[in-house]
């Protein structure tokens, strides 16, 4: 694969405002910071349900005579909870004027709301009162009817063991590597946001082996904002009106513009190139790309990055504003020994955890079942990736064509009616614009724009790329 040069700065997309609600916002010891509130109290659970925190995040402990309370602290006043009996632990008030509550009584308020529980098992230093904590934690929970929307996050090692063999939702606050929270058969991480930011490889790597991350505590606009993009299942923070305000103004949708333009017959890139910038398109899908020194000052004129792949008669790219965070070549399959035919497909980052995969195919015009083969194979490809995206394809086919019947069945289409070839006189439709899937990538308006740069006429389509 070759990167040939480019021209522009880097254009950010526009996008707009619309509603987003992406990571869930758990209420760090509830809402606390509040007046009448405070850190692990009633009121503090009701005030993190009334603002519509999605979960609420709260400490307990077990008393020496096996009572669950909450508390940050093992200390409570001049007692060490674990040692000391719910008697002279129930006398202490909380900084709002409240008593400690009693797991039973907290559970018992959030049964009647909607808010969900981050349930911070505490560490108990002796094994035997730590695993009966775990176990009554668990009964509790279950006995309330409120397992669906628990789960259970502790730093201790042996509880999270024991979490495990209660077969609960349990994610380690200590920040350890991807590999090991997998040995430690752990759901995931709920790590100090500092850890992230020291490894910024281990977002992508819990997100690839499919483990939710959660992120304490965050609670400034820029910590807060940072955690947003990069697309967090949790966000644990002390200001969870403030994390509620930045994912509500957080964009969940970009406007973009795509150009699908076949060059065959193209005497020179100038007169594409200016057809391209005149449009001023986002992404542009080619094929028919004769490999050419001048595909540099293709993408010089158009003020574009361009990624091409060779062919065997001629070849395909795409061009774009941004430049893409991965590029792939797909070889096509080409049972018959066909002339070869490839696709390229790159991904790109739009921002707000945006992404969509912008890809280019020409298939055979040699074979008709080689030809079907292909477009099941680059709709499989693209389907299974996992984002939206965009599909500039030559089909060398007719509407109708089975695999043209493939393509429908797994894309939408943003290509407009009009007739695209051959040009300047152009009587039948065969260059095309397809999206998937159809509630991500949504057509505002296309058409096609008259040239005589080649033998196609390109299409351009105005469309919105949602999270
Ligand atoms: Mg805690």
């Amino acid at each position: 694969m070759k990167k040939l040069i480019f021209a522009s700065i880097i254009a950010l997309l526009a996008g707009l405002c619309v509603q987003a609600a992406r990571p869930k916002i758990v209420a760090h010891r509830g809402y606390w910071n509040t007046e009448g509130s405070a850190q692990n109290s009633i009121r503090a659970l009701v005030k993190a349900d009334s603002i519509g925190a999605d979960l609420v995040e709260f400490d307990v402990w077990m008393t020496a005579d096996d009572v669950l309370v909450l508390h940050h602290d093992a200390e409570a006043g001049t007692f060490v909870i674990p040692d000391t009996t719910y008697a002279a632990i129930s006398q202490i008030k909380l900084a709002n004027g409240e008593h400690i509550p009693t797991l039973d009584e907290y559970l018992d308020v959030a049964k009647d709301l909607n808010i969900g529980l981050a349930f911070e098992i505490k560490w108990h230093w002796r094994k035997e009162r730590e695993d009966l904590c775990v176990k009554k934690c668990v009964d509790m929970i279950n006995e309330k009817g409120l397992a669906d929307r628990t789960l259970y996050i502790t730093f201790s090692p042996n509880a999270h063991e024991q979490l495990g063999l209660h077969g609960v939702p349990h994610y380690f606050l200590t920040g350890k590597s991807p590999k090991e929270l997998v040995e430690m058969g752990s759901d995931g991480p709920d790590f100090h946001y500092d850890v992230f930011y020291k490894n910024t490889d281990f977002i992508p790597e819990f997100k690839r082996l499919g483990m939710p991350i959660n992120v304490w505590t965050v609670s400034t606009p820029e910590i807060t904002q940072y955690f947003i993009d990069q697309d967090v299942d949790y966000i644990t923070t002390d200001t969870p009106e403030l994390a509620i305000k930045l994912l509500k103004e957080t964009p969940d949708h970009k406007d973009v513009r795509v150009m699908d333009f076949n060059l065959e017959g193209a005497e020179s890139f100038d007169a594409a190139a200016a057809v391209i910038r005149a449009e001023h398109p986002d992404f542009v899908t080619l094929q028919g790309v004769k490999q050419s020194p001048d595909l540099n000052r293709l993408a010089e004129i158009a003020g574009m990055y361009i990624y091409y792949e060779a062919n065997g008669k001629d070849g395909v790219a795409v061009m774009s504003r941004l430049t893409p965070t991965d590029v792939k070549s797909l070889t096509l399959p080409n049972q018959f020994r066909n002339t070869p035919c490839k696709a390229i497909v790159c991904t790109y980052d739009l921002g707000n955890a945006i992404k969509v995969n912008v890809a280019s195919a020409s298939m055979s015009d040699e074979n008709d079942v080689t030809r079907d083969h292909q477009a099941e194979f680059i709709t499989r490809y693209l389907r299974d990736a996992g984002i939206p995206a965009v599909l500039g394809a030559g089909l060398n086919d007719k509407p109708k064509s089975k695999s043209w019947e493939t393509m429908r069945g797994r894309f939408s289409e943003l290509s407009p009616d009009g007739v695209t070839f051959p040009a300047p006189v152009p009587d039948r439709k065969i260059d095309y614009l397809l999206s998937y899937p159809a509630e991500k990538v949504e057509k505002r308006c296309s058409y096609v724009r008259p040239s005589a740069a080649s033998f196609h006429m390109p299409v351009v389509a105005d469309i919105t790329v949602k999270y």
